[in-house]
């Protein structure tokens, strides 16, 4: 199943999403349907484990036939999945063997190769939906970059979880734009602050259930600017792969239900360009994961 977030007056409302069909609202839908509440937030159907899929599930069933209840997607306004995370967004930086190559180059050192997992995070003010724009301030940027990358959101507790099990705490998966910018990562000595200025963190434009998207090894992730290929390449290049990612951030750290995972981004982002070019106001940025969907966002450039 695919599910979404959506804005509804004030508050943010769970909606199934289906092909062909268009958008469920759950709050909206399950009384009428099945005559009892269900999970209002993706948060709460995660946090209710087997049952709330179990529950959507049968919702999204008694709905097929009732057209009224599906709203088609373009007079819907899209929220990031939580829209308001309540830690940060955990991220893995030099996860693909080219992207790896052509930072070394940008940067004039040699490539290495990390032997663990380098983890950073952004936080929840960096967090905006498809759609939304990504908003830069040239005063303390000039040079804003994408990365397109495979976003892992947990269904339960974790700690310790060893590569064979992993992948069990998974409840799906989604598309995050780790964007970056990349003069103040360096500067900083650091990369948590040039990752984390507001809406630095586009999600979405869904997540989808680890049954119905599979192994996560395998999946095409590209990313266009204005309309042009940037990025192209496929998760089975990632040098960590999802299992290993958890095994290594699980160690003495819980992942929590609804907690997300950002897993590195392949080649071709504008530090690697040459010349670089970097998003610029006006620019709309797609990121894509095959069997997810697209996650598109304007730059706005503010005073
Ligand atoms: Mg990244």
């Amino acid at each position: 199943m695919k599910f979404v977030t959506i804005q509804s007056g004030a508050e943010h409302h769970l909606g199934i999403l289906q092909d062909g069909k268009g958008v469920l609202d759950v709050a909206a839908s399950s009384k009428a349907l099945l005559n009892r509440e269900l999970p209002r937030t993706l948060l709460e159907l995660i946090e209710a484990g087997a049952k709330g899929l179990d529950d959507a599930r049968k919702l999204s069933e008694a709905a097929q036939m009732k057209t009224d209840y599906w709203k088609t997607t373009a007079g819907i306004k899209l929220c990031a999945p939580i829209p308001r995370m309540r830690k940060n967004v955990f991220c893995v930086g030099r996860n693909y063997k080219l992207h790896i190559e052509e930072g070394a180059r940008a940067r004039g050192v040699p490539a290495s190769f990390p032997k663990v997992p380098e983890f950073f995070s952004k936080p929840p003010t960096t967090v905006i939906g498809s759609g939304d724009d990504i908003v830069w301030d040239a005063r303390v940027t000039k040079q804003l970059d994408y990365e397109v990358e495979l976003g892992i959101v947990i269904g339960k507790n974790a700690k310790n979880v060893t590569e064979a099990n992993a992948l069990d705490h998974v409840f799906g998966y989604t598309v995050i734009n780790d964007v970056s910018a990349r003069e103040v990562q360096r500067d900083h000595g650091q990369w948590f602050k040039g990752k984390s200025l507001d809406t630095f963190c586009p999600i979405g434009p869904c997540v989808v259930t680890a049954d119905e998207f599979g192994d996560p090894s395998g999946h095409r992730l590209t990313t266009k600017v204005n309309g042009g290929m940037r990025q192209d390449s496929n998760t089975s290049d990632l040098l960590f792969t999802c299992p290993q990612i958890l095994m290594w951030l699980s160690l003495g750290i819980t992942l929590e239900p609804g907690d997300m995972i950002a897993t590195g981004t392949p080649s071709g982002v504008a530090l690697g360009m040459n010349p670089q070019a970097w998003m610029q106001h006006g620019d709309l940025c797609e990121v894509e994961v095959e069997g997810i969907g697209v996650l598109g966002n304007k730059v706005r450039r503010v005073e």
